[in-house]
């Protein structure tokens, strides 16, 4: 996708702090984070949400989900960390490709 801001940095036109990569996931940290660790696993194959992945995906999802851990951990998140996936308009999704939030760190993090 030629106008998709994350194809971009999956193709390296656009920068990224990268910190992760295999050949089907990248792992980069949040240009906005919202807590001291803050990153998004991301998929290579242009998938605009999890509304637009069909079964043939599965491996991929889970794939991206087990990452989750195994990365928080590298980045420093070993008390744990909040995953997030927002989903369309109805989910506040502002970069139509889809990506899981990693997050935590520091304060508290708010109860939801
Ligand atoms: P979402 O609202 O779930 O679509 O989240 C998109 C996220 O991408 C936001 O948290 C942005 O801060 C982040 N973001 C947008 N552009 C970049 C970029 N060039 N590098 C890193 N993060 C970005
Ligand atoms: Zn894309």
């Amino acid at each position: 996708m030629s106008d998709c801001i994350f194809c971009k940095i999956v193709a390296g036109t656009i920068p990224c702090n990268k910190f992760y990569q295999d050949d089907e996931i990248i792992a980069f940290h949040d240009i906005h984070p919202v807590a001291p660790v803050h990153f998004m696993l991301v998929p290579k194959l242009h998938l605009a949400s999890l509304a637009d992945c069909a079964p043939e995906h599965a491996a991929l999802l889970g794939r991206m989900l087990l990452l989750a851990p195994r990365l928080a951990k590298e980045q420093g998140l070993e008390h744990g960390f909040r995953t997030m996936i927002n989903t369309g308009k109805g989910g506040g999704q502002e970069v139509l490709h889809l990506h899981i939030h990693v997050f935590g760190g520091g304060a508290t993090i708010p109860k939801i």
